[in-house]
């Protein structure tokens, strides 16, 4: 999502004239774009802050934006007294405030108010950063902005504002318009994205909204995140397995196995339910991958609770597990309510458990690809390897001295791994000039 939201403020940035500057400490504007869904990104966002101090004394003119969750959407007073240096707030996926910012200084009377809006998530257009123009494969396009759901452990509600859906007439247009700038893949967004139109009476849901963006010429392919168990229907789930463009992949978060933890996490499903879902998404979608998200030491979380996570993933076989130490948040139900009773020693020691049992799973999935041929789209070239991605979501990496930018090509896999995979192009057909050719 921050992914995104900064790549608006940088698409807004270039539509005023900016050119992006790689050091942080040349630019005129600075934007820090901030996470807390844990206290880590917070550490991570108050320090990088603080290491902007002396660039902002330096040169005073410097505009530093602080932007996202650490900002949240209930107003910044408290952090305007810590930062002074900052010169603007942003709530999450809005660059309006700078916008307005930079407009009034440089042009006075511009017409901020519809510049600004021009930039928030109001309008379906997106110009990419120019560099991205060609060279970007696959882009997020935020469906759902917000959540209600309120885990109890999650920050996010109170930081991002309720659920809003964005009209599908604007998110159409945006896929088109990032379509025409090269782009080949998009990821829908939302907390929980399956929930896409629920708040817009009579609006289409994910399904229907699936098939516009499918029509969408030029696209290749179809991703959506995140999913929550109550939220995938099996209309849904056959409108994946029927659309071809939408990819055999789904990430749905399960973050506890024990039915009182879930209770507490206030996930409002039980472990049953979601063993179910499980059985269902893959006897629908033919060779689908799963993801799962996991949070241990949640308050209260005890060695045989935890013991029941890690029977349900040792059962189950998620493709991906994305695994979480349990941080307090502050002000979340579960920040108020509970004690973060489990200590960090035994955190870390349920998290390893996780994690080695993920690593021979994931071995053993990815190891069924080695010798298989797989249409992989690749995005780009790091450290000499083109890396691409699979339809089910695997990472491979190919060598070659060709420009594979946003091409989808068959690959053999010759390695896999339980991250990532290593695989070969398949040679380039010999044209005979001499043979006779058939002319239709
Ligand atoms: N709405 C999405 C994304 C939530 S944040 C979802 O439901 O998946 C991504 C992940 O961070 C969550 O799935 C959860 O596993 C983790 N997370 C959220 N709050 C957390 C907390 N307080 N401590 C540890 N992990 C947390």
């Amino acid at each position: 999502m921050n992914v995104a939201d900064s790549r608006r403020v940088a698409a807004a940035l270039e539509g005023l004239g900016y050119t992006p500057e790689p050091r942080a400490e040349d630019a005129d504007v600075i934007v820090l774009n901030t996470c807390v869904v844990r206290q880590s990104a917070e550490d991570k966002a108050y320090g990088r802050l603080n290491s902007l101090k002396p660039v902002k004394k330096k040169r005073p003119d410097t505009v530093i934006n602080l932007m996202g969750c650490l900002v949240g959407v209930k107003g910044h007073e408290k952090l305007q007294k810590i930062f002074p240096m900052v010169d603007v707030f942003s709530p999450p996926s809005d660059p309006g405030p700078l916008i307005a910012h930079l407009t009034q200084d440089e042009s006075k009377a511009h017409e901020d108010a519809a510049t600004s809006r021009r930039f928030a998530f109001m309008d379906g257009e997106l110009a990419l950063p120019q560099h991205e123009q060609g060279n970007l494969v696959s882009s997020f396009v935020p469906v759902v902005l917000g959540c209600s759901h309120a885990c109890t452990y999650c920050i996010i509600p109170y930081k991002r504002g309720i659920e809003r859906s964005r009209p599908v007439g604007d998110i159409v247009a945006e896929v088109r318009s990032l379509v025409s700038q090269g782009v080949k893949e998009i990821t829908l967004l939302g907390q929980i994205v399956d929930r896409y139109g629920a708040d817009i009476p009579d609006g289409p849901n994910l399904s229907a909204l699936l098939r516009l963006v499918h029509d969408v010429e030029g696209l290749e392919r179809i991703r959506f995140l995140t999913s929550h168990p109550n939220w995938m229907t099996a209309e849904l789930l056959d409108t994946v397995a029927e659309l071809p463009k939408v990819m055999p992949h789904i990430e749905v978060p399960i973050q506890a196995a024990d039915d009182e933890v879930l209770a507490n996490m206030h996930r409002a499903y039980t472990s049953n339910d979601y063993r179910r879902l499980i059985a269902d998404i893959r006897a629908r979608i033919p060779n689908v991958s799963i993801a799962t998200d996991i949070i241990v030491g949640f308050p209260g979380e005890t060695d045989a609770q935890f013991q029941r996570t890690y029977d349900l993933l040792a059962e189950l076989k998620m493709d991906v597990a994305h695994l979480a130490r349990y941080s307090t948040r502050p002000g979340t139900v579960a920040d108020r309510r509970m004690v973060d009773d489990v200590s960090d020693e035994e955190k870390w020691e349920r998290f390893r458990a996780l994690e080695e049992l993920q690593e021979g799973i994931a071995a053993e999935i990815n190891r069924r690809y080695q010798g298989e041929t797989i249409e992989v789209l690749f995005e780009e070239k790091v450290r000499g390897r083109w890396r691409g991605r699979t339809p089910t979501n695997k990472l491979v990496f190919v060598e070659t001295d060709d420009d594979l930018t946003g091409k989808i090509l068959p690959v053999t896999i010759t390695w896999a791994g339980p991250w990532s995979m290593q695989g070969a192009l398949k040679p380039n057909p010999v044209i005979n000039l001499e043979a006779p050719v058939a002319i239709a």
